[in-house]
């Protein structure tokens, strides 16, 4: 029988041009789809936007029988099901949103051989019916997406992952394609293990984007601090700035265009046919600049963006890894700048304890908050750690703000143990708990009405910390935020103690904690010769 759309060819390059309209396959493409249309497994390491689906898509159509996707992006199926559809792929899904007749009717279609490729939800492998189900059809593949789900823990869909072992024992003649946007060489061999993939050949992308250059800054002004950026360094250059709300996306474009520059919003929450236009304007214009929620970049392939800017703090790695690699596509030089404050911590943790989502959900996104916070306070090359966090080994790079400014550290062990007796004392003797601004406000002596009103001045730490200023103890508890020696919480981000705090406390032999020397910042570099 045919399962193949009757127009394709079997070469990939040919289906790559006719299916998917690209002249040629990007990095290591080629390699991973002649490996897996020869019938060997992969495992695919790319980072996001790297192009890891046509890995999968292409063999899928070039081999005989039907590409079963394992994804646990449920949300994005019907979206995923139809572009293909689009591109005149015969593809469908099976997941638990879908009406039984609905699900019959793909049933049927893959039994036939009328499916190039079928999307599968990953629980639906445990199922023995789903199971039964693929061996009446041909498989011509299974793609395991999100593959790291396998081996962190905490990862929602770890048991359902794991169970995606049986597909090697009871088709052992399909191949796999295992891929992932994110491991560490341990999840590597992780996911080989688990997922029975041990003759597996790796295929691991370089993440590295040597002509962005890193940045990020204290907030203190942040629209300012962007003006003074675009007209400093990026007058007339097309660039994205990121914001979290829509209001804020609105505010800062219309700052912006107040101030001279170029500058449309893109959010959701605008209607579809400005935000068509403004995205049109975007890839048309040499230097406008677009204000956006993170709607805005997924498939957006502009080579000459100049700058990515953040105002709010993303909330993982991974989101601003993806972010910012929208800026110099054609590998001239770009920047890639955030600022942020304490304020970013605050929000980021009432967003994930006011979200929706069990606790592994939220542990989950707790992790990502914290390695982006190290990311931020991080005194070593902000490339190195940024690489570092997809497993990759790399050398100081010269060209991220800590290289080229090093940040001063400083014994801070003296100033976090007084932040963190406010802390205590409050909760000790008061039973309260305060946020940053009050607690602050009590190490710096100031006798401000909510200082008096609750007598905060009669504590024994009121006015041990008349010695730094405001923002000096900002960045004192932002990085010890940053380090786990402090947690915030609850919808007034009040400060709370975590298991490594009593170390720093301890009255003989106290942790030493480093701490950067705040108000530095790189000299704005040239990045244009
Ligand atoms: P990933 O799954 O790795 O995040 P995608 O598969 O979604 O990445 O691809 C990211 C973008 O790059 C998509 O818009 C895709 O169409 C585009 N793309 C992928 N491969 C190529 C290619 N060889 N030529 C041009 N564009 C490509
Ligand atoms: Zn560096």
């Amino acid at each position: 029988r045919r399962v193949t759309s009757p127009d394709l060819t079997t070469d990939p390059l040919h289906v790559l041009r006719r299916v998917f309209g690209y002249d040629s396959f990007r990095g290591p493409q080629q390699d991973i789809v002649e490996h897996v249309v020869a019938g060997g497994d992969a495992l695919v390491l790319m980072p996001t936007g790297g192009g890891k689906s046509l890995c999968y898509q292409i063999p899928a159509l070039v081999r005989p029988g039907t590409g079963i996707v394992v994804s646990p992006l449920i949300a994005l199926m019907q979206d995923q099901v139809d572009a293909l559809n689009e591109l005149g792929v015969r593809a469908g899904f099976l997941n638990s949103t879908q009406l039984p007749q609905e699900r019959q009717r793909t049933e049927e279609a893959f039994r036939s051989g009328e499916l190039d490729m079928l999307y599968l939800a990953p629980e639906r492998l445990r199922l023995e019916s789903t199971l039964r189900l693929l061996d009446q059809g041909e498989v011509a593949l299974f793609a395991i997406d999100e593959a790291h789900c396998v081996a962190q823990w905490g990862h929602d869909f770890r048991p359902d992952y794991l169970e995606l072992s049986v597909l090697h024992e009871r088709f052992p003649a399909v191949p796999r394609i295992a891929l992932t946007a994110t491991a560490t060489p341990a999840t590597r061999r992780e996911i080989a293990d688990r997922l029975e993939l041990t003759g597996a050949r790796h295929f691991v992308s370089d993440f590295d984007r040597p002509n962005i250059q890193y940045r990020i800054v204290g907030k203190a002004d942040p629209r300012k601090q962007l003006l003074r950026l675009v007209r400093d360094e990026h007058a007339g250059d097309a660039g994205i700035v990121y914001r979290l709300t829509r209001a804020d996306v609105e505010r800062t474009a219309e700052f912006l265009v107040a101030n001279g520059v170029d500058a449309v919003p893109y959010h959701a929450g605008l209607d579809a046919a400005t935000r068509a236009a403004h995205q049109a304007r975007f890839l048309r214009e040499d230097g406008l600049v677009v204000v956006a929620t993170i709607a805005f970049g997924m498939g957006i392939d502009k080579p000459d963006v100049r700058f990515v800017a953040h105002l709010d703090l993303p909330k993982s790695v991974e989101g601003y890894y993806q972010e910012t690699g929208r800026a110099g596509r054609d590998g001239l030089p770009a920047t890639a700048w955030m600022a942020y404050g304490l304020q970013d911590v605050v929000q980021q943790r009432k967003l994930i304890d006011s979200g929706d989502g069990d606790a592994a959900h939220r542990r989950t996104q707790t992790a990502h908050l914290d390695a982006m916070l190290a990311l931020c306070e991080t005194v070593e090359c902000r490339r190195v750690r940024l690489l570092a966090h997809f497993g990759q080994e790399s050398r100081p790079c010269g060209n991220c703000d800590t290289c080229l400014a090093p940040p001063e550290s400083w014994d801070g062990t003296v100033a976090a143990q007084k932040l963190l007796s406010a802390v205590v004392r409050l909760d000790r003797e008061r039973n309260q708990k305060f946020g940053a601004g009050q607690i602050i406000d009590i190490l710096r002596g100031r006798r401000t009405p909510k200082v008096e009103q609750f007598r905060h001045d009669q504590l024994s730490v009121f006015g041990v910390g008349g010695d730094m200023s405001e923002a000096e103890w900002r960045g004192v508890v932002r990085q010890l935020l940053a380090q786990g020696l402090l947690e915030v919480e609850g919808d007034y981000g009040t400060l709370v103690l975590t298991e490594s705090s009593s170390a720093v406390l301890r009255r003989e032999e106290p942790r030493t904690v480093r701490l950067r020397t705040e108000g530095k910042q790189a000299p704005a570099a040239k990045t244009r010769k």
